[in-house]
């Protein structure tokens, strides 16, 4: 794969979707210097790419008001992860009332399995909720179109009148109050109005329509439930897959993206020290643990700065150091908790492989017993956004948007499991794009006060959702029919 420069000259924060795993959205910038891999994806409108912040307001039209009611319906019903049970089924009978051929519980056996693996039982409620709809249209390419369904533990704070009181339980047993904090409920009815759309236009373009709903995107294991069960063996398998995420810093009415990488690989290592504990006053006799992690968590900084080509992108963060319980009691252990991000897959193995290293050399330099490093199996892979099919379907949606209100940003490290459906022996030509989600005159007051918005998997995140599913529905049926003319 072509690797991007990720260096720009320019520093105006554009922070965008990033959702996997709880984080929040990383800050991406523009990439007006960003190397384009091809001529088809400088076309659609770099130039545009420079100040998107001063962007005049884009006219949008009204979405349907049974899109609009649909979106207060499920803004106020969210589900979490694996729990999806009656967003599902609403999105399934939508799809079966326009003629699609609807498959519903795609990833069940392999969601049953992972609850049984990892918490030894499968609580109420908790199943694989995707759905496939297929709807063929004469012979022409498979466009695949996904929207995710979950929400998130986060208790609504944005004083909306339509604010969710939902409260449940995660999958895994914690009970939470609940929240679409992702604009998950925003990708849902911008996803049933691109087939709407898409129906209603049939005539205008020939192929199979696969339209899929996942779940679980937030912990990253929807994707690859609906790969097990044999999402590109039982259903027709794509020529393209399509996404759209909204972003809690771009204007409503706009779109943006990334060409080649847009996404992060998303890591998780544990990191268990082991010392041997005793008095904090005779540390001769022991082997300090936190010291040794003190020694790991600084050593580890050495791989960004001295492994990594520093025109590549990585990031290795200690997001949680625990040890200890009294002043004067040298602990007997301690434990270091990292993110770690990367783009390409060499330098992610280079970072896993570095992180081992470090902990394992820093622990015998101390004389201690060797640290117990785990490595989660379930990372979320980078999303790569094909740069021929990303320049095509951009320039689409830039016609069809106004090439203004259209531009090209850098990557950001926040992670998406939608990168797994390019990540198959298939290797079909995927492309994420982000659509802006704040109201513009918010965007423009915060801009000129310098104040930062209220990001992604904020309690405060509250779209202005009527604009943000019409540019959305606009910008995923440009792209799609644009696809479907090959
Ligand atoms: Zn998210
Ligand atoms: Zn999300």
């Amino acid at each position: 794969m072509l690797r991007p420069t990720l260096i720009s000259t320019l520093a105006l924060g554009l922070a965008l979707a990033g959702c996997s795993k709880n984080e929040a959205p990383s800050a991406g910038e523009p990439a007006k210097n960003a190397v384009t891999s091809t001529e088809a994806a400088a076309t659609a409108s770099e130039t545009a790419a420079v100040q998107p912040a001063a962007m005049s307001v884009r006219e949008v039209g009204t979405p349907d008001q049974s899109i609009l009611d649909l979106y207060l319906q499920l803004h106020q019903a969210p589900e979490l992860s694996f729990k999806e049970a009656k967003t599902s089924s609403i999105l399934a009978s939508e799809l079966e009332s326009l003629g699609f051929e609807v498959t519903t519980g795609v990833g069940q056996d392999w969601v049953v399995d992972k609850a049984t693996r990892d918490i030894g039982e499968v609580k109420p409620g908790v199943g694989g909720y995707g759905v496939v709809g297929v709807f063929k249209n004469g012979n022409g390419p498979t466009v695949l179109i996904r929207t995710d369904m979950d929400a998130l533990p986060v208790p609504e704070q944005t004083g909306v009148p339509y604010a969710s009181t939902v409260e449940a339980q995660t999958w895994t047993g914690v009970d939470s109050k609940v929240m679409h904090a992702c604009g998950h409920d925003v990708h849902m009815t911008a996803w049933l109005g691109t087939a709407r759309a898409l129906v209603a236009q049939k005539s205008k373009w020939k192929g199979t329509l696969v339209m899929i709903a996942q779940p679980a995107e937030e912990i990253g294991l929807g994707a690859e439930a609906m790969l097990a069960d044999g999402l590109f063996e039982r259903f027709p398998k794509p020529d393209y897959n399509l996404a759209l995420h909204v972003s809690a810093d771009a204007p409503s009415g706009t779109v943006v993206y990334s060409s080649g990488y847009a996404m992060a690989n998303v890591d998780s290592v544990d990191i268990h020290v082991k010392g041997i504990g005793g008095h904090g006053a005779y540390p001769h006799t022991t082997r300090d643990p936190i010291l040794i992690g003190s020694h790991i968590v600084t050593a580890l900084q050495s791989l960004v700065s001295r492994n990594v080509n520093p025109l590549d992108s990585a990031v290795v963060t200690v997001g949680s150091f625990k040890a200890g319980a009294k002043h004067n009691i040298i602990p007997d252990e301690a434990t270091l908790l990292l993110t770690v991000r990367s783009y390409d897959d060499d330098t992610r193995q280079m970072l896993l492989d570095g992180i081992e290293r470090i902990a394992k050399a820093e622990a015998a330099a101390f004389d201690a017993p060797e640290p117990e490093i785990t490595i989660e199996t379930d990372y979320t892979p980078s999303t790569y956004n094909d740069p021929d099919t990303t320049g095509r379907a951009m320039k689409a949606v830039s016609k069809k948007l106004g090439s203004e209100y259209v531009s090209q940003v850098k990557p950001v490290m926040g992670g998406e499991d939608f990168s797994q459906y390019s990540r198959t022996a298939d290797k079909i030509p995927s492309v994420l794009f982000w659509v802006g989600a704040v109201e513009p005159s918010k965007y423009a007051k915060a801009k000129a006060d310098g104040m930062p918005l209220p990001s992604l998997h904020s309690s405060l995140f509250a779209p202005d959702y009527a604009r943000t599913i019409q540019t959305g529905t606009d910008a995923m049926t440009a792209a799609a029919l644009e696809l479907f003319k090959d």
